[in-house]
Order: C-alpha cells, then sequence, then structure tokens
C-alpha cells in the first residue's frame, strides 16, 4: 500500500494524554488518534492481526499471561487485577485466584460463651473489644439467591474477604439479604452467626473447618460468642474457597508469594481483543526512535522508500521495486512522497516495520538498493537482483 493512500498522520510529539510509552508511540507512528481511534493505519494494523490471531495464544512476541482460558498482558494502566506467581507463572483474575490456605491455630475446640460486646457490629471493632486478631473472629455475609429467593448465609475468617465471584461460582447470583430477610432467617445485622438460625443455607469457606474457637455474632444485637466452632455448634451446607487472594499469599502450586498486577484483556478461547493486541505490541516493542514491530506481527514486512535524485526519477525506479517485492509475496508500505530522505527516516523509525529499502540515485545507477533492519543501526546494500532473498532472509 501507499504511504498517501493510508493518509499516514506521524506525530512530532508525544500525546500529553499518553498514559503509556505504547499509547505515545501508536499516536506519533500514527496508528491511533490521540483521543484512541484507529487511523487507516491502524485498521490495516488490526486486519492483519486478525488474519494470524490463531498464533496469537502460542505467540512469543509478547509476554503474556494466561488465566484459564484467557490471555493477558500486563501493564500498569490495565483494568483487570491478576494475581500471579513468578515463581511458577500460575496466574488468574484476582477474583478467582486460589491459595494455600493456612489455619490460623490448631488448638482444641473450647466451650462456647455469649458476651456483651456492645457497639461491635464490625470485626474490627469486635476484633479491638476482644483483643482478639481478626483471624479469630467469623465474618458473617448474607445474601439472598436469586434463582430461587433462598437465604443464603456466608463465614469467612475475619482478616479476609469475600470473594462474590467465587461465591457465584458456589452457589449461583446472590443479591444482598435485605433486613426483612435477615429478620426473618432469625440473624441480627452486625451480630449475626450461623447458629440457630431459621431456613438458611449455610456457605463456609473452606478454612472455617479447620479455624477453631472463633468469636461470632449472638444473633442479638450487643452480644457474640466465643469459641463458636463450625462441625459442632452448625453445620454447612456447602463448603468451598470463597475468599479473594492478596499479594504475598503462598502460591497454591508452589507455595511461594503471589503478587498483584495490573492488566488488559488480549484474548479469550475463542475471542480476541485486538486493539488491546496493538496496544500491547507496542508496548513490548519500542525504542527511542519509535515502534520495532515483529515480522510476524507489523502491518507489513517493508517501508520502502525513494530519496528524490537529481537525474534519475527514483520514484519510478521506487515503484518496479514496490511491484517486485509485491509479487514476491512481500507486504510493503511505499512511502511515495516527494519528502527529504531525513523525514522518511523517521517516519519509517516510527511506524516500525521490520525491514527498510532505500532507493536512492547514487545506488540505483549501480543496480543496488539499500536495506536496513529496524532494529539494527546498519544499512547494507543489496544488488536489485539479489533483493526478495535478501529479505526473506533479514
Ligand atoms: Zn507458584
Amino acid at each position: 500500500m501507499k504511504y498517501r493512500d493510508l493518509h499516514i498522520q506521524t506525530q512530532r510529539e508525544f500525546p500529553n494524554n499518553a498514559r503509556t510509552e505504547g499509547f505515545g508511540w501508536l499516536v506519533r507512528a500514527g496508528y491511533v488518534t490521540r483521543e484512541n481511534q484507529l487511523t487507516p493505519l491502524g485498521e490495516h494494523a488490526i486486519n492483519h492481526l486478525r488474519e494470524l490471531s490463531f498464533i496469537l495464544h502460542h505467540s512469543s512476541f509478547l509476554p503474556t499471561l494466561s488465566a484459564s482460558d484467557e490471555t493477558f498482558f500486563p501493564i500498569a494502566t490495565g483494568d483487570i487485577q491478576l494475581i500471579h506467581c513468578p515463581a511458577c507463572g500460575y496466574a488468574a483474575r484476582k477474583e478467582l485466584a486460589s491459595f494455600q490456605k493456612v489455619p490460623f491455630s490448631t488448638e482444641d475446640p473450647l466451650p462456647a460463651e455469649k458476651v456483651s460486646t456492645p457497639e461491635c457490629p464490625t470485626i474490627e471493632a469486635l476484633a479491638n473489644f476482644l483483643n482478639l486478631p481478626k483471624e479469630k473472629t467469623a465474618k458473617a455475609l448474607m445474601f439472598t439467591r436469586i434463582a430461587d429467593g433462598q437465604f443464603v448465609f456466608v463465614v469467612i475468617r475475619g482478616d479476609m474477604t469475600l470473594s462474590e465471584a467465587k461465591l457465584r461460582n458456589a452457589i449461583g447470583e446472590v443479591r444482598l439479604a435485605t433486613p426483612e430477610e435477615i429478620a426473618n432467617a432469625g440473624a441480627a445485622a452486625g451480630y449475626a452467626s450461623p447458629l440457630g438460625l431459621k431456613d438458611a443455607l449455610i456457605v463456609v469457606d473452606k478454612l472455617i473447618p479447620h479455624s477453631p474457637n472463633l468469636a461470632a455474632g449472638a444473633n442479638e444485637t450487643g452480644y457474640h460468642l466465643l469459641n463458636t466452632n463450625c462441625g459442632r455448634d452448625y453445620q454447612p451446607e456447602i463448603i468451598a474457597d470463597l475468599t479473594l487472594a492478596n499479594a504475598g499469599d503462598a502460591c497454591a502450586n508452589c507455595g511461594n508469594p503471589l503478587s498483584l498486577l495490573s492488566s488488559i484483556i488480549l484474548a479469550t478461547r475463542t475471542d480476541f481483543n485486538f486493539e488491546n493486541i496493538l496496544l500491547a505490541l507496542a508496548e513490548s516493542h519500542h525504542d527511542e526512535k519509535g515502534l520495532a514491530l515483529p515480522k510476524s506481527a507489523a502491518p507489513f514486512d517493508v517501508y520502502l522508500m525513494h530519496v528524490p535524485g537529481k537525474t534519475l526519477d527514483t520514484r519510478a525506479e521506487a515503484e518496479k521495486v514496490y511491484n517486485e517485492l509485491q509479487s514476491a509475496g512481500i507486504t510493503v508500505l511505499f512511502d511515495d512522497r516527494d519528502e527529504r530522505a531525513g523525514v522518511k527516516f523517521n517516519d519509517a523509525d516510527l511506524i516500525g516495520c521490520p525491514v527498510r529499502v532505500t532507493v536512492g540515485e547514487k545506488h540505483t545507477i549501480h543496480g543496488m538498493v539499500e536495506l536496513k533492519k529496524r532494529t539494527e543501526t546498519e544499512n547494507k546494500l543489496v544488488a536489485l537482483a539479489g533483493m526478495v532473498s535478501a529479505i526473506k532472509n533479514m
């Protein structure tokens, strides 16, 4: 394709709204506007990516993370939180990530004891008042299952956070229980426990059966029970992993500390987000002059340019080269503008095609063209007759 047909507009300056370097280079190279709209060049790049989408799942040119059927690219501005194990490569969306759950204590069950706990409707207040670590408290969360209106009582350890995604996976869609539903089940908001409830589906995190002597509500405002024990004092219907992993938790596979990463999604098993893939490519393949895209992912194999000559019509010579390359199956972006060489060199570096071919008077007279790999600084001269094979070997 020709530069002018794509209406390419490169930019001298980084856009001041660039939140990442990759986005800044995409704007400067003319793939997207400052408003993040694809230009014709950007559309072309994405169409090319679409054609090779089958290899993207196994691409070696992007540092991706795979979590079940999804592929992610880590980036600070990403909107998806991942839990990642740098040691073994495990990755998962934060809300679904598993981790090693270690019981806090292994003491024998003690007799339950009702204690007055005025003004302690939160785990924070309760742990302070009783002078207990939060790990020794039971956090109660109450929902109603959408499908059948079933009241659901969830228990997790007081130091942990419920993953609603994990809960939904365990029992289906839920909404928060209303005050009436809570009262009907016999629970007291802020002082709730699974003991002695009516018609409640009791769902506990898998740590709860291994967490003896937890302080839990007494289902009476202003009172809690010390030393509640799952299995002795109440029977859960469902035991499941229900809590959110955090940075520093131990990996379920290998035990090493997990980390938290921001990311964007590139693909699911059946769908691709090509705009995110283009951004990920720009993010991971640029230098101080512009994009330097890998051969298989670049929108064109070659950036072809002519340097206007004094006696020779280099543009006509370049046109011949253009046709020859295309007949050999090499995709070409032909910069057919009558601009100075320096302007074109800059644009070639910005746009980032793997190889630049320059047709200039000095060498073309001798049947030679100049080739330069985007990632190298040296040019090499090749005879026109050997040009196609030289490019294919670069
Ligand atoms: Zn691991």
